[in-house]
């Protein structure tokens, strides 16, 4: 398609506004009003499933035309810009989109490293897949030995005629337990330097000998899993790249990583999480600060100096963050920046949002930290307070996101390594606890 053939931006967005009124359901939408549950039900499926309901939401997008606006057409895409996105995510204002939370590894992760690396099966397949709401991809890179030295991955693939047999365990795995296919990163030869013995297997995680376990974390959710892996097979067909090469595919893999969590990816349609108030400007928790203002109201401290400069300092992170993730998206897509510069954004995002918790926290005072049982709010800014420090893990930590910074965008000296010329079976390592699995 040559760029005079797209569909010019305010055609698309008056066509997705009507789209979306006729079809998705507004934020507070309940029963037979909510097009959700409607599809569910005649469909006879459980409409209080909240992963049914993810998948039936993004089947009802699909369905529609507008699923992956930025994928190609060849694959079931819509074939439109970041501009068109842009549009979609402004007319999707005042509507739950909140269920496709589930798809944004999916769309902005695992998508276009298939799309990138992917066999042309592969890519008909897989992408199709989720973009019809059938499938819902996870990440099984972290291994229970250490998540930021991913070229050191234990986790094993051996051939076996057609098949590859998978060995090992996986940890921190997001949405583990709702997932339908893995990115797994495991080692295909022991005699090579650390990263050139790795590959990635596109791995169904219903597979015999795939273990799922959920992990209980500190705000009381279980979106984490550990999984392990006993004699796993998958079909030789299920490497995605080169063999042994897969230290590429998941340098790529990383690099849409950080640009999806930094808010630059062009591939992960919809906001992560819905404004608190559907009228507010921006997305998710870095979302414009009028709820800090109510919040500051509701505590009676509207007219206290501290509290006014700290939403005015929640309200600069907001619109700083919203303005980074497209410059940096842009630099990197005509080559001013080198892909790494995805780290920027991550950097940014996860440093921004700790400091909006704190400051959320500050300004909620006391019943933040012990609320009453029917205090949602409260509690909601309480739980989100204890999660604050995972954005600064997820994706690679920040102590890595700035050498990747200094090393790779900067040019900097690189950090010495005595692991990586020799070959990985002489390299001193933990060993991978499989023996002592939670119960
Ligand atoms: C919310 C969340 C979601 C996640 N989702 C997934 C997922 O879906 N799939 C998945 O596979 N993993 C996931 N992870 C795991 C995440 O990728 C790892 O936790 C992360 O890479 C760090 O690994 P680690 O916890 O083993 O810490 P380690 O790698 O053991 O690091 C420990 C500490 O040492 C520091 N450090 C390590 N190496 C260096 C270095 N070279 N220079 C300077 N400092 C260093 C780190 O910064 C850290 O502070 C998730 C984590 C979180 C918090």
């Amino acid at each position: 398609m040559s760029t005079t053939d797209i569909e010019p931006v305010e055609d698309f967005q008056a066509r997705a506004a009507a789209f979306i009124a006729a079809n998705l359901p507004r934020i507070g939408a309940t029963g037979g009003d909510n097009p959700v549950t409607r599809r569910l039900v005649a469909e006879g499926k459980d409409p209080g499933d909240h992963v049914l309901r993810a998948k039936a939401l993004q089947a009802i997008i699909y369905d529609g035309g507008f699923a992956g606006l930025c994928y190609p057409v060849a694959y079931g895409g819509q074939g439109l810009t970041p501009t068109h996105m842009a549009a979609w995510n402004r007319a999707c204002r005042g509507y739950d989109m909140s269920g496709l939370g589930l798809f944004g590894m999916t769309y902005g992760m695992i998508g276009p490293t298939i799309l990138e690396f992917g066999t042309e099966e592969q890519k008909q397949r897989h992408i199709r897949g989720f973009l019809t709401g059938e499938n819902i991809w996870v990440q099984f890179l972290s291994e229970p030995t250490g998540g930021s030295d991913l070229a050191g991955v234990l986790t094993r693939a051996d051939r076996d005629g057609d098949e590859w047999i998978i060995n090992g365990s996986k940890i921190w795995t997001s949405l583990g337990d709702v997932g339908d296919y893995g990115m797994c990163v495991a080692r295909t030869n022991w005699d090579a330097p650390k990263h050139s013995g790795i590959s990635v297997f596109l791995v169904p995680v219903h597979s015999p000998g795939l273990e799922v376990q959920p992990l209980r974390l500190s705000n009381g959710s279980t979106g984490f899993c550990q999984e392990f892996f006993t004699d796993v097979r998958i079909p030789a067909d299920h490497l995605i790249g080169t063999l042994n090469d897969g230290w590429t595919v998941a340098s790529r893999l990383l690099v849409h990583e950080r640009n999806s969590v930094g808010g630059g990816s062009e591939y992960w349609q919809a906001p992560p999480t819905p404004p608190r108030n559907p009228d507010e400007e921006g997305e998710g928790i870095m979302s414009a600060p009028a709820n800090l203002v109510d919040l500051a109201r509701r505590r009676g401290k509207a007219d206290d100096p501290r509290t006014r400069q700290l939403v005015a300092e929640a309200h600069t992170l907001a619109k700083v963050n919203s303005q980074l993730g497209p410059r940096v998206a842009r630099a990197m897509r005509l080559g001013v920046l080198p892909p790494p510069a995805g780290s920027f954004l991550k950097l940014f995002n996860s440093s921004a949002a700790i400091r909006r918790n704190d400051i959320e926290f500050a300004i909620g005072g006391t019943p933040t930290a012990i609320w009453e049982t029917d205090d949602r709010d409260s509690r909601s800014r309480g739980l989100g307070f204890l999660m604050r420090q995972a954005g600064s893990i997820l994706s690679g930590t920040t102590e890595i996101q700035k050498n990747i910074i200094s090393e790779r965008v900067l040019g900097l000296p690189r950090e010495p390594a005595t692991d990586t010329k020799v070959p990985f079976r002489e390299v001193k390592h933990n060993t991978m606890p499989t023996g002592d699995r939670p119960r």
